[in-house]
C-alpha cells in the first residue's frame, strides 16, 4: 500500500482508537498504578543534541518516567537541559519513522521488508560502484561512535572515503584554525581562570550542561568575564556585554594582539621557545591599532584597550574561548583566520597548559578492535576535501557533493541521523542534488525533510530503546543501553543494519562480531566490565593530564603564526584582516542575518516536540530580532510580520522582536524552526524562519565551509 503523510498518520490512529473502543480506563487506579511502581534507572546518554550528557532514564512499568543527569558523566554533571526532558517525546512520536519504506513518489512510499529493502539497496549500491567508482559514493552522519565504528568501516569495505558529518556547518574553521597553530582544539580552563573572553558563543543557549555549569561558576567565583557578542545574549547579560559588528571579531583580536605586543605585555618566554613565525606577525601588527578596529568592530579603542590590558595582567590564568559555530564557527568568509587570530591571542597570553589558561587536555582511551578492517581508501575523495579544498578536513563538504551529484560526479548516499536540508544552508541546492542521485538510503528514527527525499527510509529504535557502541567522552567512559523494548518492533538499530547491508554487499566478514562483542574488546584493559558500564551507563576514570608544553602538532612542532601550509595553498602565512565576502556596508534596509540556537531546542529537530514547542508558544521565541532604532527607521514595530529578500530574489518572512540587545547591522533569527516535513505537524503551526531558505550555496575558500552569515537581506514590513 501506497503511505503519504495522510495514510501514515490514518493508520497510527486508527490503531489508537479501536484500543480505546474496547478498554474503559479508571485514571484514579491507573494513577495509583503508576505512583506506586517501582523505578528502574537505566543508565544511557542523551540524543537531542551532539553533546550526548550522561543521564538515567528512570523506567516505570516498561516505560520511560523522566529523565535525570548522570553524576559521573563529564558532560552533564548530575543535570541536564530542558532538550533532554522534552526529547522523551521522541520515543512515542507519532510521526517515527517505524518500518522500512521504499519511495513511490514524492514524499510518497510503501512499507516493504527488510529483506526487500537490504537486497535493493545493495544491488543499487553496487551498480553504482560498478559504474561510477567509490568517489561517486558518500555517506553523511552525526559523528558519534556506532556512526563511526559500523557506518566508516561498511565505507571503507566498499573503497569509499566520502565521509560527512555537519561540521562544515557548526565548527570547522575553528576546528582548522585551532589545527594550524596549536596542532589541535583545546578547552579553557574556566574553572580556575581570572579573565575569560568569549566571542559569538552563548552558554546559556548553545548549552552543553558542563560548560553551561562553568560559566555559571566562573561568574560566581568573581572571574572577570567578557562577552563579545552583537546580541546581548544569556550569557552576555551576566557578564560584562561588548557589543560588536557581525563578521569583524578578528579585527578585534588583532587589536588586542596588537595592544599586548605594543604594551610589552606578552610572554616572551613563551613566544621565544615555542612559537614560529612571530616577527612575521610582528611585521604586520603596527596597522592593528584599537583606533582602526574600532571604525570595524563598532568597540570604542579604550574599550579595546582595556580588554588586552586585563586578559595580560590576568595571564596565565586568563584565555581566549575557543568558540563553537559562532563568529569562527562556519559563519564568515574570514572565519578560519579569525579562528587563527584567537589562537595568537592565546599564545601571546602564553597560557597554554597552565592553571586557569588553555588546555589540549587528553581524555578516556578505549581499546583498538581486534576484529579484521578494511583498508581506509586513499583515492580522492567525492566532496573535494584533498583537491578542490586541499585544507578542507576529513569531516566533509556535503553542500559541494550537492554540487557534484547536480553535475552527475556523485551518485548515491547513505545518511544517518542528519538532516542537511535543514541545518545546511540553501535548501534548493541540497534538494536539486539529493533528487539528482541515483540512491537515497536516509537511516532515521522520523520522518525527517531529508529522509522525505529517500529512496528508501530504515527506521531505526528511538535512543531509549537501543544500545550502541560505548564512548569515551573526556575522562567518562560511557553507554547508550536499553532503557525500554522497542516501540515498533520493525525497526533496527545501525549495527544491525550495517551487518546485514554488508552482508549482501559482499563485505560482511568485516563484521564478524555481535555489538557485545565489540563493545568488550573496547574494554579491555579496564577495571571493569561491559555488564559494569551497563549497569552504571557512565563509569569516570582518572587520566593524566600533561604539564607544561609538549610538541604539538604541527609540521614545526611549535606553535605556528606562520603557517608554511597556509601560503603553499595561496593563503595568508599570518592571519591579517580581511572582511567577510558581503562586505560590511549596508544600505538603509539591510541587515546581516545571523542565527543561532535557544536553549530549548536542538537546531530543526525539537520544534515537534510539544512540550517544547509551548515554550516557544509561551514566550514567543520564534521571532526574528531586529534593533529597536533601526526597526523604528522602517516603520516596523513590535510584532509585525517582516519579509526578508536575499540579493537572489529569494525570500521569507517572520514576526519580529523588536529591541535594544541586538547590534543595528544585524537581524538574529533563531535556528529552530521551519521545519518542511509535514509530518512535523505542531512545527508546522509554529511556524518560523530558517534563513538556510533563502542563504546561497558557496563554500570559503581555505577550507570549504558553508559561511552559513554571509547573507545579508532587504527587510521591508508587510
Ligand atoms: S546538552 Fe542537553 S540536549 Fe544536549 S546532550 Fe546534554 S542534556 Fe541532551
Amino acid at each position: 500500500m501506497a503511505m503519504d503523510r495522510r495514510t501514515f498518520f490514518r493508520s497510527t490512529a486508527g490503531a489508537a482508537v479501536a484500543v480505546a473502543a474496547m478498554t474503559t480506563i479508571d485514571m484514579r487506579a491507573w494513577a495509583q498504578v503508576v505512583e506506586e511502581a517501582p523505578v528502574e534507572l537505566k543508565g544511557s546518554l542523551c540524543n537531542v543534541c551532539s553533546s550526548h550528557c550522561g543521564m538515567y532514564i528512570h523506567v516505570k512499568n516498561g516505560r520511560p518516567w523522566k529523565v535525570t543527569g548522570h553524576p559521573d558523566h563529564s558532560r552533564s554533571r548530575g543535570k541536564l537541559c530542558p532538550r533532554a526532558h522534552g526529547g522523551l517525546y521522541w520515543i512515542y512520536d507519532p510521526a517515527r519513522a517505524k518500518t522500512p519504506l521504499k519511495r513511490v513518489g514524492e514524499q510518497e512510499f510503501e512499507q516493504i521488508s527488510w529483506e526487500q529493502a537490504t537486497d535493493e539497496i545493495a544491488e543499487r549500491l553496487k551498480r553504482v560502484l560498478d559504474q561510477h567508482g567509490p568517489q561517486a559514493v558518500f555517506y553523511g552522519h552525526n559523528p558519534r561512535r556506532s556512526g563511526v565504528v559500523y557506518g566508516n568501516r561498511f565505507m571503507h569495505a566498499l573503497g569509499v572515503n566520502t565521509i560527512q558529518t555537519h561540521n562544515a556547518a557548526c565548527n570547522t574553521a575553528r576546528v582548522l584554525g585551532l589545527a594550524h597553530t596549536f596542532g589541535s582544539s583545546y578547552n579553557a580552563d574556566w574553572a580556575n581562570s581570572d579573565y575569560l573572553l568569549f566571542i559569538g558563543r552563548n552558554m546559556g543557549e548553545g548549552i552543553r550542561t558542563s560548560t553551561a555549569l562553568a560559566f555559571g561558576e566562573a561568574i560566581a567565583r568573581g572571574a572577570t568575564v567578557v562577552c563579545v557578542d552583537p546580541r546581548l545574549n544569556e550569557s552576555a547579560a551576566i557578564a560584562e556585554w561588548v557589543p560588536i559588528r557581525p563578521g569583524t571579531d578578528m579585527a578585534l583580536l588583532l587589536a588586542i594582539a596588537n595592544v599586548l605586543v605594543t604594551e610589552d605585555l606578552y610572554d616572551k618566554e613563551f613566544i621565544n621557545t615555542h612559537t614560529i613565525g612571530f616577527h612575521r606577525f610582528e611585521r604586520v601588527l603596527p596597522q592593528y591599532t584599537p583606533e582602526w578596529a574600532e571604525e570595524l568592530t563598532t568597540i570604542p579603542a579604550d574599550r579595546i584597550r582595556s580588554i588586552a590590558r586585563g586578559l595580560a595582567a590576568a595571564a596565565p590564568a586568563a584565555a581566549v574561548d575557543t568558540g563553537w559555530k559562532g563568529a569562527f564557527g562556519a559563519a564568515y568568509a574570514n572565519s578560519t583566520d579569525t579562528a587563527r587570530a584567537v589562537a595568537y591571542v592565546n599564545a601571546l597570553l602564553g597560557n597554554l597548559n597552565k592553571r586557569g589558561g588553555i588546555r589540549i587536555s587528553r581524555g578516556a582511551s578505549l581499546a583498538s578492535l581486534p576484529f579484521q578492517a578494511p583498508e581506509t581508501p586513499t583515492g580522492p575523495r567525492g566532496d573535494g576535501v584533498g583537491t578542490d579544498y586541499p585544507l578542507a578536513t576529513g569531516h566533509g563538504l556535503p553542500h559541494l557533493s550537492m554540487e557534484k551529484a547536480q553535475k552527475g560526479l556523485v551518485k548515491a548516499g547513505i545518511i544517518r541521523h542528519h538532516n542537511p536540508l535543514r541545518t545546511i544552508p540553501d535548501y534548493d541546492h541540497m534538494l536539486a542534488g539529493y533528487r539528482s542521485l541515483d540512491l537515497l538510503v536516509v537511516i532515521e528514527t522520523h520522518m525527517t525533510e531529508t529522509a522525505l527525499e529517500a529512496d528508501y527510509i530504515l527506521p531505526e529504535p528511538s535512543f531509549a530503546e537501543r544500545e550502541e557502541v560505548i564512548e569515551a567522552t573526556g575522562p567518562s567512559i560511557c553507554m547508550r543501553t536499553k532503557a525500554i523494548e522497542k516501540v515498533h518492533p520493525e525497526t533496527k538499530s545501525f549495527d544491525e543494519i550495517i551487518t546485514l547491508l554488508a552482508n549482501k554487499m559482499g563485505v560482511g566478514r568485516y563484521f564478524d562480531f555481535t555489538l557485545d562483542e565489540l563493545n568488550e574488546a573496547l574494554l579491555s584493559g579496564q577495571p571493569f566490565s561491559l555488564a559494569d558500564l551497563r549497569e552504571a551507563g557512565s563509569i569516570e576514570v582518572s587520566v593524566d593530564q600533561p604539564e607544561g608544553v609538549p610538541e604539538l602538532n604541527t609540521p614545526s612542532g611549535k606553535f605556528e603564526f606562520y603557517s608554511q601550509r597556509f601560503a603553499d595553498e595561496g593563503f595568508n602565512g599570518v592571519a591579517e584582516w580581511y572582511p567577510p565576502e558581503t562586505g560590511l556596508q549596508l544600505r538603509e534596509n539591510e541587515f546581516r542575518v545571523v542565527h543561532g540556537k535557544q536553549a530549548y531546542h536542538s537546531h530543526c529537530a525539537t520544534a515537534n516536540i510539544p512540550m517544547l514547542a509551548q515554550v516557544t508558544k509561551d514566550y514567543d521565541t520564534n521571532r526574528v530580532w531586529l534593533n529597536a532604532e533601526r526597526a523604528a527607521n522602517l516603520g516596523i514595530s513590535d510584532g509585525d510580520y517582516v519579509r526578508f529578500t536575499a540579493p537572489d530574489g529569494r525570500s521569507g518572512e517572520a514576526r519580529v522582536k523588536v529591541t535594544e540587545r541586538i547590534h543595528p547591522d544585524m537581524a538574529f533569527a533563531p535556528g529552530a524552526y521551519g521545519n518542511r516535513t509535514p509530518y512535523f505537524e505542531l512545527s508546522e503551526k509554529l511556524g518560523g524562519f530558517n534563513p538556510h531558505d533563502i542563504t546561497a550555496y558557496r563554500s570559503e575558500p581555505i577550507v570549504g565551509h558553508t559561511m552559513m552569515s554571509e547573507l545579508i537581506v532587504e527587510v521591508k514590513r508587510v
